[in-house]
C-alpha cells in the first residue's frame, strides 16, 4: 500500500490545492473513536468528520442496511421512481424534531442544499424576500449560503458577488459582548431588523441554536425563545440550521429542545445518515407544502443508499441513547477542559453542551484572540495523535467533537493528549 506522504504527493498533483485537510495522512479504516492511516498510525477523533459519525465510523447496523440496499437497487430518483425509504426516513423526522404541529420534510445531498431550500420555502410560503442571519455563522459554500456565512476568509474570499436580501444582526456572544442577557441582546438584534430591513419583508429568520464553525457560540438564555416569539408575531419563519447540532450532538436529538424552541423550519444533514449525503429540510405543513409540485427536489436527493443509512443511524441513536451518551461525554470531557482553563490563562472559556465543547484562546488577560496559539496546540494534539479542529471567526476556538460511541478509554486517552498539549 502507498505510504501517506506518497499520497499526500500525489495528491498535491492531482487534487485542487483550494481543498484543504486538517491532517496531511490518509485513511486506511475508522471505527468506534479512532481513525487509523496506510502507514499504522493510530488518532483519536475528537472531530468525527465535522460532527457527522455521531454513531460511529462504519456503525455495524449502518454498514448492514447500506449493504442490503446496494444489493437492492442503487438509483432510480425518488422523483421518478419513488421508494419506501425515503418516506420512512420523512416520517421518523417529522416525528423526531421538535413541535407538535403536521410536519412534511424533504430530502437533499448536503447542508448547504437544505439551507437554499428552506429559504425557498420560506419565500415562497410568505411572499417576501429578505432573509435574517447572525455575525459568526455558518451555513455552507454555494452562492446563496456564502451571502448567509459570515466570514470571509476562506469561505467567501473573492467569490462575489453574493445573492441579495441577506441581512446580518447581532448574535448573543455573552464572553464578547459583556454578557447581555439574552433578551437584551434578541432586544438589540430585533430592533435592527425592524429598523433596517422592517419585519414585513423578512421572509426567513436563520440561526445555528449553537453557532458551529463560527466558535462553537453558544447564545445566552432566552436568546432563541425571544427570537421565536418575535417571529411568530412578526409571520417570519423562524429556521433552525440544526445541521451541526442536530442528531443527539448536545445531548437532546437537537439543540432547540434545550431551551422548547419549536421551529418553523429545522435544516438537517451531518449527523443523519453515518457518514453517508443526505440532508433534509423538515417544517410545519402548511408551509412545506405551499410550494407547487415539481419546485423541490434534485437528482440525488434521498438517495436510496442515504436514506437506508438514516433509517440505521437513527435506530443506532434510539437503541445506544446517544443523547444520553453526549451528556456523559459532556460531563467528563468538560469537566477536563475546566480544569485545563483553570491553569492556563490563554483560556477565555469554556462552552458548548454535550458532545459539542470548545474553548477559545485568547492572549492572557485579554480578550485578543489568539490564532497562532490555537493552531500550534492543535498542531502538538495531531502530532500526538488526537484528532482536533479548530473554528471561529478569529480562528481561536479549539473544538471537541468527538463520536459519540466513543469509549471511555479512548475518551480520557485523547483528553490525556489535550491536556498535555497545553503543557
Ligand atoms: C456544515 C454546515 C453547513 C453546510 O453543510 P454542507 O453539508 O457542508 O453543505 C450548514 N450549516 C451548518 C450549521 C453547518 O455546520
Amino acid at each position: 500500500m502507498a505510504t501517506s506522504e506518497e499520497l499526500h504527493k500525489r495528491r498535491v498533483e492531482a487534487v485542487a490545492r483550494g481543498v484543504g485537510s486538517t491532517i496531511p495522512a490518509y485513511v486506511d479504516r475508522a471505527g468506534g473513536g479512532t481513525i487509523t492511516d496506510v502507514d499504522g498510525r493510530e488518532w483519536i477523533d475528537f472531530a468525527a468528520g465535522i460532527a457527522v459519525t455521531n454513531v460511529g465510523n462504519s456503525a455495524p447496523r449502518v454498514v448492514e442496511a447500506v449493504r442490503a440496499q446496494v444489493e437492492r437497487f442503487t438509483h432510480t430518483c425518488f422523483m421518478v421512481a419513488p421508494y419506501e425509504s425515503y418516506v420512512a426516513v420523512c416520517e421518523q423526522l417529522n416525528a423526531l424534531t421538535p413541535g407538535g404541529f403536521g410536519k412534511r420534510s424533504a430530502l437533499f445531498n448536503s447542508g448547504a442544499e437544505a439551507v437554499e431550500n428552506a429559504v425557498k420555502i420560506a419565500r415562497h410560503a410568505t411572499g417576501r424576500p429578505a432573509v435574517v442571519v447572525f455575525d459568526h455563522a455558518y451555513h455552507g459554500r454555494t452562492n446563496l449560503t456564502m451571502a448567509l456565512t459570515a466570514k470571509n476568509m476562506p469561505y467567501k474570499h473573492r467569490f462575489g458577488p453574493f445573492a441579495g436580501e441577506v441581512y446580518r444582526v447581532p448574535m448573543s456572544y455573552p464572553l464578547r459582548d459583556g454578557g447581555l442577557d439574552g433578551a437584551t441582546a434578541a432586544a438589540r438584534s430585533i430592533e435592527m431588523i425592524e429598523k433596517q430591513v422592517g419585519a414585513e419583508n423578512v421572509a426567513a429568520l436563520l440561526i445555528e441554536p449553537i453557532q458551529g464553525e463560527g466558535g462553537f457560540v453558544v447564545p445566552a438564555q432566552g436568546f432563541l425563545p425571544a427570537l421565536r416569539e418575535w417571529a411568530t408575531a412578526a409571520g417570519v419563519v423562524f429556521v433552525a440550521d440544526e445541521i451541526q447540532t442536530g442528531f443527539c450532538r448536545t445531548g437532546d436529538w437537537f439543540a432547540c429542545e434545550h431551551e422548547g424552541v419549536e421551529p418553523d423550519l429545522i435544516t438537517l444533514a451531518k449527523g443523519i445518515a453515518g457518514g453517508l449525503p443526505l440532508a433534509a429540510v423538515t417544517g410545519r405543513a402548511d408551509l412545506m407544502d405551499a410550494v407547487h409540485v415539481g419546485g423541490l427536489g434534485g437528482t440525488y436527493g434521498g438517495n436510496p443508499i442515504a436514506c437506508a443509512a438514516a433509517l440505521a443511524s437513527m435506530e443506532t441513536m434510539r437503541e445506544l441513547d446517544l443523547a444520553a451518551a453526549a451528556r456523559r461525554i459532556g460531563a467528563v470531557m468538560g469537566e477536563r477542559l475546566r480544569t485545563i482553563a483553570a491553569g492556563d490563562p490563554r483560556v477565555a472559556e469554556v462552552r458548548g453542551r454535550g458532545a459539542m465543547l470548545a474553548m477559545e484562546i485568547v492572549v492572557p488577560g485579554t480578550l485578543t484572540p489568539d490564532p497562532a496559539a490555537t493552531a500550534a496546540i492543535s498542531a502538538a494534539c495531531h502530532a500526538a495523535g488526537l484528532l482536533t479542529l479548530t473554528c471561529g471567526t478569529y480562528g481561536n476556538v479549539l473544538r471537541f467533537l468527538p463520536p459519540l460511541v466513543i469509549s471511555d478509554d479512548e475518551l480520557g486517552r485523547g483528553l490525556d493528549i489535550l491536556a498535555a498539549a497545553f503543557g
